[in-house]
């Protein structure tokens, strides 16, 4: 798991434009590979090998030309809270304001890393205005234009500097995160999982001060729960925003190998969850979709189900080979298969193929529909192989790998899933020259 780095700021200080600027580079590549919608306000970024996820706090705010001043100070308690290191970004043209001056004061108190960064310091004339904000007493500041990309490099070289190397694995069992939106049934899915206390085996701290993962023997499995102190911690906002609940979800999903996305049945799988799904997703992590309080939905017919379940892949495609369970945590109904199934992804993620088996059965599928000619060339696959990644990804060789195009990708794609059987995790494919 990569650390987490939150950009903070009052609106229209550049957080996104200077955001765009770091994920850009990796974004394209990921984009040409998976071709889904994103995040923008989530992403992934390195320097000098360095990896970090990126957050935009300012992203998940609506409306935000008129923010409340309460709005920003929640923000800033949650990266606190959630965040390795903390961007705070100020800006030279409208120089320190008093929102500037809120948000230093919340910093000034932090034992985390925080970097000043004062931005729109386009000219060497800006780069004198931008003395007045020593005055927020955060010491250094580091001067930048996220226009030009000037500074960035400085800023880059201290940050990666101070983030946590990456956080050893302690041992060989599933880990399991239970993520979704406020009030979908979390805490007592926890609850209901834990039972009592005998079922806690050891309580591991990981070597990161804020995540924990708890071993659990549990109806014959035995598995890590991956809980973030803000998630057990009695949380300080209660309010239902996106961002919350994207925040807290980040790093109990990075520290995992499989999600749980907890659903409330009566509130649908809509944007927000969507969110919390292509998060996962995008950080190649198994999924099992579980949508809580079927207790509650009432005239269940033979025919419910299979309608709910219809709406949520419409939701999740092109990436629809993910289990859909219907439980309820108050009646304890199909919690046992929720883990057995949790389970199951987990062995699916770590499914080893054998170049010879895989040859054997994707070689025949390639002859019987080769990829399409492309401006009158033909491409030539010659064979495949699992690479050693921590989740399944595979490399086709071939003679233009350039003109292999995204349907011809899903269709190797859906055949690995029918032939291995991938069910629930994200699988990447790979055109290289050979
Ligand atoms: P956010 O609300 O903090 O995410 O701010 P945005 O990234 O949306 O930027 C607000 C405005 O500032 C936009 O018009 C940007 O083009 C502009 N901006 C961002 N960075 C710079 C910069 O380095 N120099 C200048 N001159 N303008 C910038
Ligand atoms: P969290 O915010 O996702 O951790 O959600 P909580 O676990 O705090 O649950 C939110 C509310 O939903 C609480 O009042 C729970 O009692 C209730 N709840 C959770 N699971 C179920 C369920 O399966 N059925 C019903 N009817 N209510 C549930």
């Amino acid at each position: 798991m990569s650390a987490i780095v939150a950009i903070v700021g009052r609106p229209n200080v550049g957080k996104s434009t200077f955001f765009n600027r770091l994920i850009q580079r990796r974004e394209a590549i990921v984009d040409a590979v998976s071709g889904v919608t994103r995040d923008r306000h989530y992403g992934k970024s390195d320097w000098n090998g360095v990896e970090f996820s990126l957050i935009d706090t300012g992203g998940y705010v609506l409306g935000s030309d008129d923010i409340f001043e309460q709005e920003i100070d929640k923000q800033v308690e949650l990266a606190i809270d959630e965040a390795d290191a903390i961007i705070f970004m100020v800006d030279v043209e409208s120089g320190i304001t008093g929102m500037d001056e809120d948000v230093a004061s919340l910093l000034r108190r932090v034992n985390k890393p925080v970097f000043l960064a004062v931005n729109k310091v386009d000219n060497g004339k800006r780069a004198e205005d931008a003395v007045e904000f020593y005055a927020l007493g955060l010491g250094e500041y580091f001067n930048l234009s996220s226009v030009n990309g000037s500074g960035t490099g400085e800023l880059l070289d201290a940050l990666v500097k101070v983030l946590p190397e990456k956080e050893k694995v302690v041992d060989d069992l599933p880990r399991f995160a239970v993520v979704g939106r406020p009030n979908a049934g979390k805490s007592s899915f926890i609850n209901a999982l834990i039972g009592e206390e005998r079922y806690i085996v050891t309580d591991i701290a990981g070597t990161t001060r804020d995540s924990i993962d708890t071993k659990y023997n549990r109806f014959g499995f035995e598995f890590n729960l991956v809980d973030t102190a803000g998630i057990r911690r009695k949380a300080k906002v209660k309010e239902d925003l996106e961002f919350y609940s994207v925040m807290r979800s980040v790093r109990a999903i990075e520290h995992s190998d499989v999600c749980l996305l907890v659903v409330d049945a009566t509130r649908g799988f809509d944007g927000q969850v969507a969110n919390i799904f292509w998060l996962a997703q995008r950080n190649n992590k198994g999924i099992v979709i579980l949508v809580n309080k079927w207790d509650l939905v009432e005239d269940k017919e033979t025919n419910t189900m299979k309608q709910y379940t219809a709406k949520i892949k419409e939701a999740i495609e092109p990436f629809v080979n993910v289990p859909v369970l219907f439980i309820s945590v108050l009646t304890k109904q199909r919690i046992f298969k929720a883990i057995e199934t949790a389970v199951e992804v987990y062995k699916n993620r770590s499914k080893r193929i054998s170049t010879s088996k895989l040859n054997d059965a994707m070689l025949p599928v390639i002859e019987h529909y080769s990829p399409p000619a492309y401006k009158g060339k033909y491409v030539k696959i010659k064979f495949c192989t699992q690479l050693p990644t921590p989740y399944p990804q595979f490399a086709f060789f071939c003679n233009l790998p350039q003109y292999v195009r995204e349907p011809y990708k899903r269709y190797l794609e859906n055949n690995l899933r029918e032939k291995f059987d991938f069910t629930g995790v994200p699988v990447t494919i790979f055109l290289r020259k050979k």
